[in-house]
């Protein structure tokens, strides 16, 4: 049996892990199992044209918010290609609805849901005819005109998943995922991880083991996609001192971190540590009160935002940190002040993302009790609530444009820390004046060059009457940005943008 397993990534960097687990898992029951990994952005025609002419008994998709509708599409277009082929789809995007999934698209033959390390060879074997389908673990199939689901797998042990990168290779211009551990203690009504409560780890030695084969091989990223890395307090400090001994002075290693869970004795850890050795990712969403309880956010909003403030003063991690728009009660007004409180922090970066109602979350269950429109289609990203209007919503992506261009991508530092403070009463004032004017003014309809993003920022300015009062430090943040030549043909073709 010739089967493949593949995805659409969302960006070429990106792999998929769950595919390696798959195919680790099936290769010793098929013996034809392949992997090849496309992303959203090649053409439907180079995809599409790869998996006819492969011959393939099946093909297995793995399905995510950012390419279910591309692949269901293919999917469609493959079967109607060749007709004796079967497709499998499996992956979070189909996994809270398969019975749906298998109604709505004819054209699809199975759904896997819930983890497939376990279910998927039984899959395999039923393909080949050695065991039936309903021996298949969260397996969702048709049978005679109906539709059957079989109850889902009990979660896998984690030690019985092999470390894929002994099979396949580190690539060197993607990011490297490893997990090391499944679930999360939280329970945040808007996240598919709450949904799984039962945190599985591997044991610190087997983790070491596989840490070490990436620093052997000088590896640039290791993001972990374990959900709350710092839950086990003792654990975490074994792995980032182990991290800190063995570091070759190139590996970036990348969690997701709680950051009320630091505490004195991390931080003096912490503060050891290579700069550019760590990188935290943390999920502030919001730092109003209602907001959090309604979306059973338990964190400390203070301790977080000292905590945040601290690892920032330690200056040798780069700090992600992510709001979230569209949460119950946060309108507007209570929006910007988390916003400002979180913006005054000063982390690298500042995601500043919109509720999606992800299938089979909680608060997508509470729809009607806040009044959530959101798109039909995936992303399922909020339109409107009772607490934001569409047009505010809208605003806030406007805003979230800008601070992409002007503070999250760099460049800007000396210009920011001066003019946010010297012409806006907020940060949050600040962003929505630049977006407003940046907008207003048609800049939204091309992309632009770096150098002239500094242009729209002195005519900003300029529209202010307040030009000329930041233009040294704008020239100083060009001369810090771009190279030498690079300036003197700015310099050259001077300060309006043409
Ligand atoms: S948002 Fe983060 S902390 Fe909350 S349930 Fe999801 S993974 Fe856990």
């Amino acid at each position: 049996m010739k089967v493949l397993l593949t995805t659409l990534n969302s960006k070429y960097v990106h792999s998929n892990l769950a595919l390696k687990y798959l195919y680790l898992a099936g290769k010793h029951v098929c013996d034809g199992l392949d992997i090849k990994e496309y992303t959203i952005n090649n053409s439907r025609d180079y995809v599409f044209t790869e998996l006819v002419t492969a011959d393939y008994d099946a093909v297995c998709f793995s399905c995510y918010i950012w390419n279910i509708e591309k692949i269901l599409e293919l999917a469609a277009d493959l079967k109607k290609a060749r007709p004796q082929i079967q497709i499998l789809l499996g992956g979070p995007e189909v996994s809270y609805d398969g019975e749906q999934v298998l109604r709505d698209n004819p054209l699809v033959d199975f759904v896997l849901t819930g983890e497939g390390e376990g279910s998927f060879p039984q899959w395999c074997r039923a393909l080949a005819g050695d065991v039936s389908f309903d021996q298949a673990a969260g397996l969702v199939y048709r049978s005679h005109g109906r539709i059957y689901a079989n109850p889902v797998a009990e979660p896998v042990n984690l030690l019985q998943i092999p470390f894929p990168y002994e099979t396949f290779p580190c690539e060197t211009d993607r990011v490297i995922y490893y997990e090391s551990s499944r679930g999360c203690p939280f329970g945040c009504s808007y996240c598919i991880s709450s949904l799984d409560k039962r945190i599985r780890s591997l044991p610190e030695e087997r983790v070491k083991a596989d840490l070490r084969c990436f620093l052997d091989q000088n590896v640039k990223q290791v993001k972990f996609l374990d959900r709350t890395f710092n839950w086990d307090k003792a654990r975490t400090l074994e792995i980032f001192r182990f991290l800190m001994d063995q570091d070759n002075g190139v590996t970036n290693f990348h969690f997701e971190i709680c950051a009320d869970l630091l505490d004195d004795e991390l931080f003096l850890v912490l503060g050891q540590a290579r700069e550019g050795l760590f990188q935290f990712e943390i999920g502030i969403q919001s730092t109003n009160g209602d907001t959090l309880s309604a979306v059973r956010r338990s964190s400390d909003t203070a301790a977080v935002l000292a905590s945040v403030g601290r690892l920032v003063l330690l200056g040798n991690s780069h700090i992600h940190v992510d709001l979230i728009a569209g949460l119950p009660y946060e309108d507007y007004r209570i929006f910007r002040k988390s916003f400002n409180d979180v913006y005054a922090l000063g982390a690298d970066n500042l995601q500043l993302g919109f509720l999606k109602l992800l299938k089979g979350t909680s608060i997508r269950a509470d729809e009607k009790k806040y009044g959530y429109v959101y798109m039909s289609k995936a992303p399922y990203q909020i339109i409107s609530n009772q607490f934001l209007t569409a047009e505010e919503v809208c605003r806030l992506k406007q805003i979230e444009t800008v601070l992409d261009l002007y503070y999250n991508r760099g460049g800007f530092a000396h210009t920011l820390s001066e003019a946010v403070s010297a012409t806006a009463e907020t940060p949050f004032d600040f962003y929505e004046a630049l977006a407003g004017y940046y907008y207003a003014e048609g800049f939204q309809h091309r992309s632009h060059k770096k150098e002239d993003l500094y242009r729209i920022l002195f005519q900003f300015f300029g529209s202010m009457g307040r030009g000329e009062q930041f233009l040294p430090l704008l020239e100083r943040d060009l001369k810090q940005t771009m190279n030498f030549d690079a300036v003197k043909k700015f310099f050259r073709k001077g300060w309006t943008i043409l």
